[in-house]
């Protein structure tokens, strides 16, 4: 059911088998997979998801290579809700760890926000992480391409910029790195800096020998029209044309909510087994949040996976919920 501030009190003793953080393309298949192991499951998701931004998946067995993310998103959304779990748009801003169960505090609303606490035995962190983007005086120049042709994502998207004039923009100069393996796809590479740090003379060398021009000018905007970016303005007016880009800024991670409880990291990203269970024995991590691959076939696999080590550890601890016959047939 899809909560709201209305019917929320509905809920309010109720203790979650599991409580799920962020309802992308893992949180959405951990939550199928839970329901369909007749546990009982809570989805909280803030919205604006990666996959949202994602305008068309290429590479999704048995998706068109058009599909846009947030239809993948919807038709989750409505899989999750058929099967009968709990789903609420609100954020997580922190969970307390209070032995057999968790309680999550949420903030259900912007203007005028209600907070709940919710409990759950179990906790799945998919609440991914974001692409920084170049930092222009005119932002809305920025979001007019990204996610378009301003590419986040080498291995989503390397084959859509094969033998094109492609611009690498990176926050430091090992981010720029990739355009070594970008020149897998394209020889024709052009790294910007925009101003923002210093590259070494080693690196000058390597990116000479393979050909690449560096600009260290500052960006004024970028050019283009109807999503497709054709190329660079510089600080002093002059253009640089391209046919397509690469932005290699790092990413924000969504882990706030999780400060208060001990686990293991690298980097931003959560350490986990083989089934997805973090440092902790009762919090497991999805999807982009976790090491590994950041891919939509990865996110949902991990929801898979993380959904069936819960239910073994939930049905090896109670043995079973239903009533045997004798008694069903006693009441
Ligand atoms: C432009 C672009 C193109 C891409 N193209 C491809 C492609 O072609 N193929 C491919 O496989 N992958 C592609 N990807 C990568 C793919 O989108 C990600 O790997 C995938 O979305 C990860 O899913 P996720 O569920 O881990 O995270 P997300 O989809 O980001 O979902 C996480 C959710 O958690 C929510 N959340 C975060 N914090 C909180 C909080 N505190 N409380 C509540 N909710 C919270 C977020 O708002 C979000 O809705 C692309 C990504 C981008 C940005």
């Amino acid at each position: 059911m899809k909560l709201t501030r209305t019917s929320l009190s509905q809920r309010s003793d109720q203790i979650y088998d599991v409580l799920v953080v962020g309802g992308g393309a893992a949180g959405l298949s951990a939550g199928i997979y839970l329901q369909r192991y007749l546990l009982s499951t809570l989805i909280i998701d803030k919205g604006k998801a990666r996959s949202f931004w994602m305008q068309e998946l290429h590479n999704y067995l048995g998706l068109s290579p058009d599909t846009p993310g947030r239809e993948v998103l919807k038709q989750g959304k409505e899989h999750y809700l058929s099967l009968d779990g709990d789903y609420l748009n609100g954020y997580v801003e922190e969970v307390i760890d209070e032995g057999e169960t968790f309680a999550v505090k949420v903030r259900i609303g912007r203007t005028n926000p209600t907070y709940k606490v919710f409990h759950s035995r179990y906790l799945i962190a998919g609440s991914g992480i974001i692409d920084h983007l170049p930092k222009l005086v005119d932002m809305q120049n920025v979001f007019d391409y990204a996610g378009h042709n301003l590419h986040v994502c080498l291995i989503c998207d390397g084959y859509e910029m094969r033998d094109k004039r492609a611009g690498v923009f990176g926050s430091s100069e090992s981010s720029l790195g990739v355009a070594f393996p970008l020149g897998w796809f394209t020889p024709y590479i052009t790294l910007f800096t925009n101003s923002e740090f210093e590259v070494s003379p080693e690196f000058r060398d390597r990116l000479s020998t393979h050909g690449y021009q560096l600009i260290e000018q500052p960006i004024k905007q970028f050019l283009g029209e109807n999503h497709q970016m054709t190329g660079v303005e510089l600080a002093d007016g002059s253009v640089v044309e391209l046919d397509t880009g690469l932005v290699s800024m790092g990413s924000k991670y969504h882990t706030d909510y999780l400060k208060n409880i001990d686990l293991e990291y690298q980097g931003g990203n959560l350490v986990t087994d083989n089934m997805n269970r973090t440092s902790h024995p009762r919090i497991f991590a999805v999807g982009d949040l976790k090491v590994g691959m950041n891919q939509v076939v990865i996110a949902a696999a991990d929801g898979a996976l993380a959904a069936t080590q819960i239910w073994r550890d939930i049905r090896r601890s109670e043995g079973t919920r239903h009533s045997s016959p004798a008694a069903i047939n006693a009441a």
